[in-house]
């Protein structure tokens, strides 16, 4: 036999068996988003490098090391790693955002070069929210209600938890880092080499170190909060309060800073421990600046994305009572002389009359008894059977595979019997 080829690591494929469970996340995400009365947008997989580079920015870890680049004659492109990118891009190239507010959703592939381990894959995938042309902190509270509706549809709200911080202007994150670089200089030694790089180059990201005993030292270094403008202040204060009075819980986390160059104010993340090390489900924040970064006219911005890989195991790990729908309903069985049209015919005629039905015909030949075992495996709850005396009177036996009863039924009448089963 050929040698197999395998699977990219870090790259999965989603078996028949687990695709029911992702569309019924997909679909929870999709009723959520929608009635919010957000509109999907669909973005290309590949964009052009320096778009990553100049969104993302230069020092964080998605674009130092986790892209996946290539050259396409003489330009450079990157597999998405994100969709905050390309959603500003689309959004300034086709005018969406010009003097008008945008409410957009996506869902798709991502790429980042990553160790991959559970809950931290190669090619995962997000569904993502971007709002363009809000100022106003309301739709940072509605972000994370909405957000807090899909867990609730999901059946994981009790094993999230919100956590918020506001990490203020460009000015102030540049005042907050001379005093926490100041600060972490008396601490040098806890620092290894890749955080004392991060010293010079991106030491916020120093705060959310896995390192316990430089932990326990940042419980005293300068917070954030306290070198907040005013603006920022006001925005986060007006926040938290709206929160509140929507009866949403969140923890104000000062650490909290978020991977990615292009935020400022509001920055959020769920979070769960049932997943172990990789246990940020939704992470997101405001990026008022990134629009006329990217090129486009000074437009507000705020979004976040969540990863679907952590919300199916998520589900799986803590919500029993999901009912998945059966992948089929009816299984058509027909053998002999002249039975093959008509159970075309009836099957046709059921996906018409009951679309909401999975009907399914077998085709592969065989005895009864084969064809029953199929309609056994495929999980069909009844069995429609034509042999060549209900092919002659038009009839049809209807055998209930759970139960085990069966009765002959004409097959005009199968329609609303069917009605009346399911
Ligand atoms: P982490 O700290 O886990 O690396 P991140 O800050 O890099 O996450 P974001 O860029 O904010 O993640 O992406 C939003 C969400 O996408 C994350 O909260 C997570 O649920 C999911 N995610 C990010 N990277 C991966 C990955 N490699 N595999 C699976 N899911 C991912
Ligand atoms: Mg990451």
């Amino acid at each position: 036999m050929a040698k197999t080829i395998q699977a990219i690591r870090g790259m999965n494929d989603c078996a028949p068996t687990e695709s029911p469970l992702w569309q019924w996340v997909e679909d929870k995400v999709r009723n959520v988003l929608q009635s919010y009365g957000y509109s999907e947008v669909r973005m290309p997989i590949v964009e052009s490098t320096p778009l990553f580079a100049r969104a993302i920015g230069e020092v964080t870890d998605v674009v130092s090391k986790e892209m996946y680049t290539f050259w396409d004659n003489d330009e450079q492109l990157t597999l998405r790693p994100e969709g905050t990118a390309g959603c500003v891009r689309a959004a300034i190239e086709h005018g969406w955002i010009y003097n008008n507010e945008q409410r957009l959703w996506y869902m798709g592939p991502m790429f980042r070069h990553e160790r991959p381990q559970k809950g931290r894959y190669r090619q995962f995938h997000q569904a993502g929210v971007e709002v363009f042309g809000i100022a106003n902190p309301e739709i940072d509270a509605e972000l994370i209600l909405l957000t807090a509706r899909l867990w609730k549809e999901l059946g994981i709200d009790q094993h999230v938890s919100l956590q918020l911080n506001s990490i203020g202007s460009l000015e102030a994150r540049k005042n907050y880092r001379s005093a926490l670089v100041e600060f972490l200089q008396q601490h040098i030694d806890l620092l290894s080499d890749e955080e004392k790089e991060r010293l010079e180059k991106n030491p916020l990201r120093i705060l959310d170190s896995k390192n316990q005993a430089l932990q326990e030292v940042l419980n005293g270094a300068p917070k954030l909060l306290d070198y907040l403008d005013e603006e920022s202040r006001t925005h986060f204060a007006q926040l938290c309060t709206l929160l509140d009075e929507m009866g949403i819980a969140y923890e104000v986390n000062p650490k909290l800073v978020r991977g990615l160059d292009y935020y400022n104010k509001t920055v959020f993340e769920w979070v769960t421990s049932a997943l172990g090390a990789q246990g940020t489900v939704c992470g997101g924040g405001r990026y008022d600046g990134l629009v006329e970064q990217l090129g486009g006219h000074a437009t507000t911005g705020v979004g976040f994305a969540m990863g679907l890989e952590r919300l199916v195991l998520l589900v799986q790990e803590v919500n029993q009572h999901i009912d998945l729908p059966r992948a089929v309903d009816i299984y058509v069985v027909h053998t002999g002389e002249g039975t093959t049209l008509p159970a075309f015919q009836l099957a046709e005629k059921l996906r018409t009359n009951l679309p909401h039905l999975r009907t399914m015909t077998h085709c592969s030949g065989g005895n009864f008894k084969k064809q029953f075992k199929r309609a056994d495996k495929v999980g069909a709850k009844f069995a429609l059977v034509i042999g060549e005396s209900e092919a002659q009177n038009q009839q049809v036996v209807v055998k209930d595979l759970l139960g085990g009863e069966q009765q002959v039924l004409a097959q005009a009448d199968v329609v609303d019997f069917l009605k009346t089963a399911f």
